[in-house]
């Protein structure tokens, strides 16, 4: 192996998949899926596909796809990049625009593969503390050297930045690229995607495995100045890549035509977070204001990690993380009403 790929390879984790479920009686609260299918009109699309031509590449355009975002988002289509999932979009933007040699920075608190992508590709990371209150220190990402990367809402903390915050980093980044990676957004607050004409350093990034229930698909995308779009084009042209496999790009399109499911989902989901945050402070745990499809709370007496091994052996799975500050902390995915009140039910025997 060249000592490139061969430095590569050293800078890489071996990759620790999620706890998997084999067991169909698992409530499985860990890793952010919607409790819902996708539309109905998804599986119609898919299974129409599946009669239409599986022989046949996708389009490597992705146009039909492109466009469904583009109406869906109010953007043309030449400010719209599809991916595999958003971790995938992710991954090309890193490599597109943060380079090595030039620090980036991203809060200390945040979504766990943006040091894995750093390290992967070399790029210098600074972590910037977030405040007590797990806000984030809008100062503090200020005249980055080598660009910023926020989600927003951030993860696993839950909280949304409202979009003046968001303008201020912006602003203060003249020179570098801005990622908004915005996975959770449509359980929150207005998107940036209101500033890529504003700011050509922009780059909102999305994904299709939250409020639209397309986890399985893998459907990502990002939505900025179409010379960033271009730049991610090219890129993944090199890697003689179509965009998205047929069926997801069927699936996918259907899902951002139907806007009536996403709102009735995305509006249950939000009454679920609201009385489940609410029985949660009854049972002792403080939570902190969520804006997306999960909760992040900690118990007043009990450690987390007690109560994660016991809701495993009940057969529910939510998420511990063993990193200082949060480690006495669960992350707990809103799922339907049932499923929250079992969770509730069995936290309540715990304790
Ligand atoms: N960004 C954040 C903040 C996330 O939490 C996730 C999913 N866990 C992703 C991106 C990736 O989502 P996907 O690859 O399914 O689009």
């Amino acid at each position: 192996m060249n000592k490139f790929w061969s430095d590569m390879v050293k800078r890489t984790q071996p990759y620790e998949p999620g706890e998997q479920l084999n067991d169909p009686h698992i409530i499985k609260l860990n890793t952010n899926e919607n409790p819902y299918e996708p539309s109905p009109s998804v599986k119609k699309a898919i299974v129409d596909e599946m009669d239409g031509g599986l022989q046949l590449y996708p389009s490597p355009t992705a146009d039909m796809l492109r466009s469904a975002i583009a109406t869906a988002k109010d953007v043309s289509m030449e400010e719209v990049f599809v991916g595999n999932g958003s971790d995938e979009v992710l991954a090309f933007s890193f490599m597109a625009f943060f380079q090595p040699g030039k620090t980036i920075r991203f809060p200390s608190i945040t979504y766990s593969f943006y040091p894995v992508y750093s390290k992967l590709f070399d790029i210098p990371f600074e972590q910037m503390p977030l405040k007590e209150d797990f806000t984030i220190d809008v100062e503090s990402f200020f005249d980055s050297e080598g660009g910023v990367i926020l989600p927003n809402p951030n993860a696993p903390t839950s909280i949304y930045e409202e979009l003046a915050t968001i303008e201020q980093i912006i602003e203060k980044n003249p020179h570098t690229v801005v990622i908004i990676d915005e996975a959770y957004i449509d359980f929150a607050g207005p998107s940036a995607i209101e500033l890529i004409r504003k700011y050509d350093n922009l780059l909102v990034i999305q994904t299709t495995s939250k409020s639209r229930s397309l986890a399985g698909m893998r459907v990502g995308y990002a939505i900025g100045n179409s010379n960033l779009i271009d730049a991610l084009v090219r890129l993944k042209d090199s890697f003689n890549s179509y965009t998205v496999d047929r069926l997801a790009m069927a699936a996918a399109t259907a899902a951002f035509e139907d806007k009536a499911y996403l709102q009735k989902t995305v509006s249950k989901i939000k009454e679920t977070r609201e009385w489940t945050v609410t029985e949660l402070e009854r049972l002792g745990f403080d939570v902190l204001p969520s804006s997306a499809n999960f909760v992040f709370a900690v118990h007043r007496s009990v450690k987390a990690i007690d109560l994660y091994e016991y809701l495993k052996e009940e057969k529910i799975l939510v998420r511990h993380f063993n990193i200082p500050l949060i480690d006495n902390y669960l992350r707990i995915s809103i799922g339907t009403d049932e499923q929250m009140n079992v969770l509730l039910n069995k936290i309540s025997s715990y304790l």
